[in-house]
């Protein structure tokens, strides 16, 4: 019998204040990393896909943000990273 399946990990990887496009405050948004890996016996073997979002947290609207807009909003240094 062969176990295989995704296994997904969510990585905190900076707290960041932007400005929020829906609801207009300017508010802490944490940025996660979301890694998606293919798992055999249990045991993660590859990634499969990882994505980036941050969640605004005065109105919860969660963007999805491509790897280079990640890196960029974390070298930008308008965050604290965790
Ligand atoms: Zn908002």
């Amino acid at each position: 019998m062969l176990i295989f399946g995704l296994r997904t990990r969510v990585f905190a990887l900076a707290m960041l204040t932007l400005l929020c496009p829906r609801c207009g405050n300017r508010s802490a948004h944490p940025l996660h990393k979301a890694v998606t890996k293919f798992s055999l016996f249990f045991i993660p073997l590859f990634p499969v896909r990882t994505t980036y979002t941050t969640q605004c947290t005065y109105c919860g609207l969660t963007n999805r943000l491509s790897k280079h807009d990640a890196t960029r909003l974390l070298h930008q240094g308008s965050g604290a990273p965790w």
